[in-house]
């Protein structure tokens, strides 16, 4: 099997169609059986999902544009962004979060006659891991998916994420700062039960040399804090 950083592709895979994909289909939804560090979480990453989706409706509107949401997840940013008529493909190594997020989209963006409106593309989902996504499009997004690789591993998946964006790349990451390492440390004190896969955090400068070194810039950045969610966003473009 193919190696992500130091445990094993095929662990993520495992973890996110099982515990994994309980777990964060709780963090994500609505409902309230969430423990008040889950809700904590929920609520950073919708500011995530919220500021990832001002940045690309900056340049203009988003109808008609080409959309890659690698690591999808149950859909979070998928569906919102076929809302503003991008032309969106979503894929996630997880079958069943790619499932849950067709499901959601469904529900979302069908209307009771089973129409959609007239300015919604349905996105296409697709069960896919980062390596083996193809294909050009004008803009490539990547949320909180990076922490699953070490920055050994980070650099060639930015490399690859860049060569399939014609005009831009989005990216988020748990930032390697001194605060959110100590937490870290905290956290693998005390593993809980559904204690996640290994996790990676990411210095900027870091992801900075990855995207120079396939001749992008970071054009816009923010950071997203809760009490128990950071998360770095980044826009780059070609250089
Ligand atoms: N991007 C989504 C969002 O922000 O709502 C989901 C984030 S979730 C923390 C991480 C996702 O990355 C999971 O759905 C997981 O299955 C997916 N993932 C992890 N490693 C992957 C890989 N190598 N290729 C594709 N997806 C991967």
């Amino acid at each position: 099997a193919e190696e992500v950083g130091g445990g094993d592709k095929e662990v993520v895979r495992e973890y996110f169609n099982n515990t994994g994909f309980q777990r964060w289909k709780k963090i994500y939804g609505e409902t309230d059986d969430v423990n008040r560090v889950q809700l904590d979480i929920r609520i950073g990453h919708a500011k995530t999902v919220e500021n990832a989706i001002l940045m690309l409706t900056d340049e203009g509107s988003l109808k008609g544009v080409s959309v890659c949401d690698a690591g999808c997840g149950t859909g979070s940013l998928a569906i919102p962004l076929a809302k503003e008529g991008a032309v969106v493909t979503a894929t996630d190594i997880s079958a069943a979060m790619v499932a849950e997020a067709e499901k959601q989209a469904r529900e979302e963006l069908l209307t009771g006659q089973d129409e959609l409106s007239p300015t919604v593309v349905m996105p296409k989902f697709e069960v896919k891991d980062l390596e083996s996504l193809d294909g050009k499009y004008d803009t490539v997004v990547c949320l909180d998916v990076l922490i699953h690789y070490p920055q050994s591993k980070a650099d060639g998946m930015i490399a690859h994420l860049a060569s399939l964006a014609d005009n831009r790349l989005i990216l988020s990451f748990a930032p390697k700062t001194f605060y959110y390492d100590l937490l870290k440390r905290v956290g693998e004190l005390f593993p809980g039960p559904s204690k996640a896969t290994r996790a990676y955090l990411h210095a900027e400068a870091d992801v900075e040399r990855a995207l120079r070194k396939v001749g992008w810039k970071i054009r816009k950045k923010g950071l997203i804090t809760t009490q128990f969610y950071f998360s770095r966003l980044i826009e780059a473009v070609p250089a």
